[in-house]
């Protein structure tokens, strides 16, 4: 069944106003031409606290140079990034992607008007709407229904190869991919795949009480597939959890102080979570958590002076 997805807020403060000679843009003025005297501006000396529209305090990463290393004897729970972390990215790109590439046009034929992938459809339709206002290429505009089963869906399918191609992380498609591979998993035509040391790890974690979580811009349907079906059995039994891109994306600040919010631990701090990427390792450490960075075999190269520990194996860290 389809995951109900909330939307995400996206409130933020007010940046720029339209009015010619208002207040606001007289300050901006004096700003600027202080800066370019090269004097500090008005109030730029005491940082204070951005406060957004709803109240709530702004999240912001910061260098990660800034960054010691993980206090990881109060860590209580743990989220785990998928690809490059728990599993290798070959599986990702070799495997589940082509795929859901090779099956998609199967899988909306087989199932065109069940309730899930009407679901799916106006999703896909509003993202393909929204890119085709940013003048993103490669996007091609979904005939209404009435034009008929077959050109709506060959226009579905020419989008869905195009934001596979430029491995886009959007729900829409992530949502569909989902409900694709769910068929795979299912006929035993694909197995989820983690690293060796991944199942050892969540055994002690779970039988030791901390709290194991996946955040992967994977859906979360497509999360359990992967965990219910790998080549070591069904995995689930030790994770409590799944978070997908509907509590924000991976690289932002506040998504990380969302799950915290879920978690169910006092701290921030008592979360550890691991990833293969710098920027959400940086966002993740921005929201208060502790953070080590992955490293297997194929993942993207880190960029220098990047300030968190690695780790090579789950084997041992907790
Ligand atoms: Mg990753």
């Amino acid at each position: 069944m389809a995951s109900p997805v909330p939307p995400v807020s996206q409130v933020s403060g007010c940046r720029a106003c339209c009015v010619p000679g208002c207040a606001s843009s007289q300050l901006r003025r004096r700003r600027s031409l202080k800066a370019a005297a090269g004097l500090p501006a008005a109030g730029t000396s005491i940082p204070r606290p951005r406060q957004r529209l709803d109240g709530r305090r702004r999240l912001r990463a910061s260098p990660a140079s800034a960054t010691g290393p993980p206090q990881l004897s109060s860590i209580r729970s743990v989220v785990l990034d998928i690809e490059g972390t728990t599993s290798p990215i070959s599986f990702v790109t070799d495997v589940l992607f082509p795929y859901a590439r090779d099956n998609v046009r199967k899988h909306l034929d087989a199932t065109y008007g069940s309730d899930e992938t009407n679901d799916d459809i106006a999703m896909l339709r509003a993202q393909v709407e929204q890119d085709l206002s940013e003048g993103i290429t490669g996007v091609v505009p979904v005939p209404p229904d009435e034009a008929g089963k077959d050109p709506v869906i060959d226009a579905l399918v020419a989008n869905v190869e195009a934001m596979i191609k430029a491995d886009r992380k959007i729900t829409s498609l992530k949502q569909l991919q989902g409900h694709v591979w769910r068929t795979g998993f299912e006929s035993e035509e694909i197995k989820g795949v983690v690293f060796d040391d991944v199942p050892p790890a969540l055994q002690k974690w779970h039988a030791s009480g901390i709290k194991t979580y996946i955040y992967s811009s994977g859906s979360r349907e497509a999360q359990r597939l992967i965990f219910g079906n790998t080549t070591y059995g069904d995995l689930r039994k030790y994770l409590c959890g799944f978070f997908d891109t509907t509590v924000g994306t991976k690289r932002e600040a506040r998504s990380y102080y969302e799950i915290w919010q879920s978690v169910g631990v006092d701290r921030p701090s008592q979360i550890l979570f691991l990833t293969d990427v710098y920027q959400e390792a940086a966002a993740a450490k921005a929201a208060g958590l502790e953070v080590l960075i992955s490293i297997r075999p194929g993942n993207a190269p880190l960029p220098e002076n990047h300030g968190f520990q690695t780790i090579t194996t789950f084997a041992d860290i907790l």
